[in-house]
């Protein structure tokens, strides 16, 4: 399958690699252009929420949360944006269903 997740999800191009288990992973967001900013995924190819069964999404959102907490508990954060584009009409790039997280410190001054 020509997806660059799920290239990712098999090793066969590299991210950097924040989070990992059985269902779910989190890497670093290539773009660079907000301090942390990261994508939480699915393993299992999923072109986006439309097409998400519960259960991979309640294993997703318990991959976010752990990220968003450990943000904000551990490296000095004050809160998080979650941001999802499902479809193309919403502004979704990428067909394999992600969730941006991006850490945010008061009066950071990022336009997320
Ligand atoms: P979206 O436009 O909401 O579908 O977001 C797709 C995101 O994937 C963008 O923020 C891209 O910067 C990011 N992205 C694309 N390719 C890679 C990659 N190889 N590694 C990490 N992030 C990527």
């Amino acid at each position: 399958m020509d997806c660059i997740f799920c290239k990712i999800v098999n090793g066969d191009i590299p991210s950097l690699k924040v989070y990992e288990d059985e269902h779910t992973m989190v890497f670093m967001d290539i773009a660079k252009d907000v301090d942390g900013h990261m994508v939480a995924i699915p393993k299992k190819h999923i072109k986006n929420i439309l097409d998400c069964d519960e259960d991979i999404l309640n294993y997703l959102m318990a991959t976010v949360k752990k990220v968003a907490n450990y943000c904000v508990d551990e490296c000095g954060y004050d809160g998080v944006n979650l941001l999802n584009a499902s479809d193309e009409s919403a502004g979704q790039s990428v067909p394999h269903f992600h969730i941006h997280i991006i850490p945010r410190r008061k009066n950071d001054n990022v336009d997320a």
